[in-house]
């Protein structure tokens, strides 16, 4: 038979190094290669409990049909328990559920991009987005990440230059890849900037309540006074990724047209797992079991940056990410982290190369290292592994 797929199936690709991290579920591997919660943590018993209740109380409903936008109370809730906290002050009709921030990835694709279009993004940024644009055929202006987050000089020269972008797409807090956060006298930058150029701004936070430090820096969309800001929360960081609860948080215009987009796709996300959710953020506590993650993830955290620390050659640099799952570590320019992973793995150690989180490519010598779904002691033993072979070629 002969296949004839559309040029947007065309235009999505496997990632070539996905054979390679095919090899990593092998028990004797360390593999920081993956972007998991620890599975450990997930609160199993409660959720059981509530699960279990849900079903046999409001059965009838949990398994039917429920509107697109999402059940009206699990919304309720994200905006007085999720939104109110990071100062984000939305009514019902500024937000709706979707399945996981990934889907809703996906819709701003189809929302905005057309062939050619014009999409400013954050130099490393999160591959899934990437791969979710790409299938609308945007072209990508990378705008480069500094310590302190994206470089707004370099972005303001952009938009003087005439250049007009869709939107920008950023991850601000405990990015990933790089796990750098943008400072706040950026994030008043880049409203600015969105306010004087008619920018339209991709807000994406699945991390930002995964925070190590004691001050969490308030979101863009706080400071938003234009309905500018599309905002992208999620579940599967603070609670579990497998019910796939997210939310996009919007001006009523915008997320109109998001719920439009959604009845095509999915009509709703499922109304058992919306359910779920709601009935377990009204008994229990969310905020006290993200405190916990915070501290597990903080540890593991602190365990890898100080065993690379003692073990890495001093040349080699890497993020002292505040928060979040991930540490990113650069190498010679000349090195070239793919032939490194292809090492590392008979050392029976792994980790994602960077290349593929540059969005035009062209950059090999980082690594994205997580944290967040390993043992402190396999931590150790994994980053010693790694120093093994990235020492050779210093
Ligand atoms: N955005 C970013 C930056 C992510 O890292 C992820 C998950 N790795 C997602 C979106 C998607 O998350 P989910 O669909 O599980 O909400």
């Amino acid at each position: 038979m002969n296949i004839d797929f559309s040029d947007r199936a065309l235009r999505i690709k496997a990632s070539e190094i996905r054979e390679l991290l095919k090899l990593t579920v092998q028990p004797n591997i360390i593999s920081f290669a993956g972007g998991l919660p620890a599975a450990e943590l997930f609160p199993l018993a409660d959720i059981a409990d509530v699960a279990k209740d849900v079903i046999l109380n409001e059965g009838q409903s949990a398994l039917q049909y429920s509107p697109t936008e999402g059940l009206q109370k699990l919304r309720e809730i994200i905006i007085s328990q999720r939104l109110e906290r990071v100062n984000i002050k939305a009514d019902l009709d500024e937000i709706f559920i979707t399945s996981g921030s990934q889907q809703a990835l996906d819709y701003v694709g189809k929302m905005f991009i057309n062939e050619g279009d014009k999409i400013f993004v954050e130099s490393p940024t999160y591959l899934g987005a990437l791969n979710a644009f790409l299938a609308y055929g945007p072209e990508y202006v990378e705008i480069p990440l500094q310590c302190d987050g994206i470089d707004t000089d370099r972005l303001e020269e952009l938009l003087k230059s005439g250049l007009k972008p869709k939107f920008l797409y950023t991850i601000p807090d405990f990015q990933n890849p790089s796990g750098i956060t943008m400072s706040m006298e950026k994030r008043k930058k880049l409203i600015v900037l969105a306010n004087e150029y008619d920018l339209v701004i991709i807000e994406d936070s699945p991390y930002a309540e995964l925070c190590f430090a004691s001050e969490q820096i308030r979101p863009i969309k706080s400071l938003d006074t234009e309905g500018r800001v599309i905002y992208l929360g999620t579940y599967s960081k603070t609670f579990t990724p497998g019910l796939r609860i997210g939310w996009v948080v919007g001006n009523p215009v915008l997320i109109n047209k998001f719920i439009q987009i959604k009845q095509g796709s999915d009509l709703q996300t499922s109304s058992l797992d919306q359910r779920i959710a709601a009935e377990y953020m009204t008994r229990f506590d969310l905020n006290k079991h993200i405190t916990k993650i915070i501290d597990v993830y903080s540890k593991r955290r602190t365990v890898m940056l100080d065993t690379m620390k003692a073990h890495f050659h001093p040349d080699i640099t890497y993020t002292e990410s505040d928060g979040g799952l991930f540490t990113w570590a650069k190498v010679k320019e000349d090195m070239d982290t793919k032939a490194i992973l292809a090492e590392a793995l008979l050392e029976n150690v792994a980790f994602v190369p960077g290349a593929s989180f540059f969005a035009n490519g062209g950059k090999n010598n980082f690594m994205r290292l997580n944290y967040s779904c390993m043992s402190e002691e396999k931590i150790r033993e994994g980053i010693e592994r790694l120093a093994k072979v990235l020492n050779k070629y210093y």
